[in-house]
């Protein structure tokens, strides 16, 4: 425990001793997760950003925050698998669902949906923690499958744009479990 109990109740419990089972990968913690600190957000289409959080290489998975400042896309594209997300900031939606989301909103996407993601103008940037499961599958005008972008795309992404920008493609791996 970091910081000692000063007068709550649990105060006088102990932790448990054996945190870990011996192949268990440690938690992970990130402080200030929706940051303002531009350099976490790394570029996904022209105007919409990811900070990754938390990334598995293993299931195909990651969650971040995805944000945009004034209106934003991310082009069509089909999910094979499910989406979860909750709305910290701004305005979003989807061109094929008839909901706006805002602060406080939660989503569920289902496995095998295709749709076009946009952000509103909005006093606050659009800030939303997302979970994926990859891959995205690139829609064409058509509505054909025309590229994809999984977590090895992501990871690529994520440590070339760190680089860049002075953290260095070494903090990625941190995030991975
Ligand atoms: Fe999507």
């Amino acid at each position: 425990m970091p910081e000692r109990a000063s007068g709550e109740f649990w105060a006088t419990l102990k932790p448990i001793a054996n945190v870990f089972k011996p192949d268990a990968m440690p938690e992970s913690y990130l402080a200030n997760a929706p940051t303002e600190d531009d350099r976490y957000y790394v570029p996904i289409s022209d105007t919409v950003s990811s900070r990754p959080l938390w990334i598995s290489p293993q299931r195909n998975q990651w969650c971040d925050i995805l944000m945009a400042k004034g209106a934003g896309l991310v082009n069509r594209h089909y999910h094979p698998h499910e989406v979860f997300a909750y709305t910290i900031s701004g305005k979003w939606g989807y061109l094929e669902h008839d909901w706006v989301a805002t602060a406080g909103d939660f989503v569920y996407e289902t496995p095998g949906e295709g749709h076009t993601l946009v952000a509103y103008e909005h006093p606050d940037p659009m800030k939303v923690f997302f979970i994926v499961t990859g891959p995205l599958i690139w829609l064409d005008d058509d509505g054909q499958p025309d590229g994809y972008f999984d977590v090895h795309q992501y990871i690529a992404l994520c440590r070339a744009h760190y680089e860049k920008v002075g953290i260095g493609a070494d903090y990625v791996g941190q995030l991975f479990r």
